[in-house]
């Protein structure tokens, strides 16, 4: 059975409170999939829609092609990792496991040649014999895999399974999930308020804010061409200016102060805006760099206010001479260091950018 997941007009409500707003999707079978977003967006109230623990106010959850409507969680072709693990304290690392596998009758020795796979599988061979209690967080969250890939899923589903371990390990962990995810060929579809961890690990990731599904793209699109201002700011980090719109040719916008910015991809070509409209313009801090005042291009003129050296860059907090707002330019290396005089508080710069880097 492959293990593609699709939802068809999904509606999550809690009493008179819509916490997952109409949504349908389709996640490849074999994809890493993510839903990224802020507490409270309903990723685990989608995630427990999936796995069956909720049943949709509306809507049809189909795995594998098959409805699973009336189909119980332990009936359904997934399998879940929380973040606390689950895990049986007490028991073997071989018990916990086993304990899916027990349950359905599988017998000892069949069970034991799944956990020693499994235990190569996530880099824990000869440990099957200790005990939960003697591992560490990053073990431990291993077995949890083990554990959850015993019973051959088709979708695993995971719950921020990596927000209580510390941030080497944590990044660790995160090229270890993909490289199992891979080895599998499972479809994973992860739950993250994280958007590195989305982004690192990811084919796909679902933007979510307030129940709703801001974009779908690969890591990529949602950092370059995001499709709302929510997707711009959660994604990365970005300037939010305020403008005023003088006039547009296609996807290419004017505004005041010789601003150049472009239509982001959901607004498209079909939106009505009017001169003189105020709009936001996004544009992210290392797209930024510094020119002459008289060069051609959009121009951000400012006073430096601070100067953050972060090792491999240095962050400048500009105040904009035309709005007050701050602006925060992000310089690599090479650029900061033939800037080096002039990052100092009080400078008077100005910065260009391209305006394809710049969404409306
Ligand atoms: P977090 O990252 O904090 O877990 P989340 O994005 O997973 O957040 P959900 O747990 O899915 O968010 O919750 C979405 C919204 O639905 C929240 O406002 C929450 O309070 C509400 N909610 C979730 N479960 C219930 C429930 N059983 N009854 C009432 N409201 C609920």
């Amino acid at each position: 059975m492959e293990g593609s997941v699709r939802l068809d007009e999904v509606v999550m409500r809690f009493g008179d409170f819509t916490a997952i707003e109409t949504t349908s999707l389709t996640i490849e079978s074999g994809e890493f999939f993510s839903f990224l977003g802020p507490s409270g967006c309903g990723k685990t109230t989608l995630l427990n829609i999936v796995s069956g623990f909720l049943v949709p106010s509306q809507g049809q959850v189909h795995i594998g092609g098959e409805p699973m409507a009336g189909v119980p969680v332990n009936r359904r072709p997934t399998a879940m990792i929380f973040q606390n693990l689950a895990l049986f304290p007490l028991m073997t690392v071989f018990e916990n496991i086993e304990f899916g596998l027990e349950v359905r009758g599988v017998d000892k020795k069949a069970r034991r040649e799944v956990s020693e796979r499994l235990l190569a599988l996530v880099a824990l061979e000869g440990s099957g014999p200790k005990r939960v209690t003697e591992l560490s967080g990053g073990q431990k969250q291993r077995v949890a895999i083990a554990r959850a890939l015993a019973v051959e899923p088709r979708v695993l589903l995971l719950d921020e399974p990596l927000s209580a371990l510390d941030l080497k390990l944590r990044q660790h962990m995160r090229a270890e999930l993909k490289t199992i995810q891979r080895k599998t060929g499972i479809t994973f579809i992860y739950i993250t308020h994280d958007q590195g961890e989305a982004l690192t690990m990811s084919d796909r990731v679902a933007v979510m804010s307030a129940g709703r599904i801001q974009q779908v793209a690969d890591p990529m699109t949602l950092y370059r061409s995001p499709a709302t201002g929510f997707v711009a700011a959660f994604v990365g980090e970005t300037n939010r200016l305020e403008a005023r719109l003088i006039d547009r040719e296609g996807k290419r916008i004017r505004l005041d102060g010789g601003v150049l910015g472009e239509l982001a991809g959901c607004a498209g070509e079909g939106v009505e805006l009017g001169n003189g409209e105020r709009v936001a313009l996004y544009v992210r801090p290392e797209h930024l760099k510094p020119v002459s005042a008289d060069a051609a291009g959009p121009r951000l003129e400012g006073d430096v206010e601070a100067v953050h050296f972060e090792g491999a860059s240095v962050m400048l907090e500009t105040r904009l001479s035309a709005s007050g707002e701050t602006l925060r330019v992000q310089l690599g290396h090479e650029v900061s260091r033939q800037y080096a005089d002039s990052l100092t508080v009080g400078q008077r710069m100005t910065f260009g950018y391209d305006p394809a880097d710049a969404v409306v």
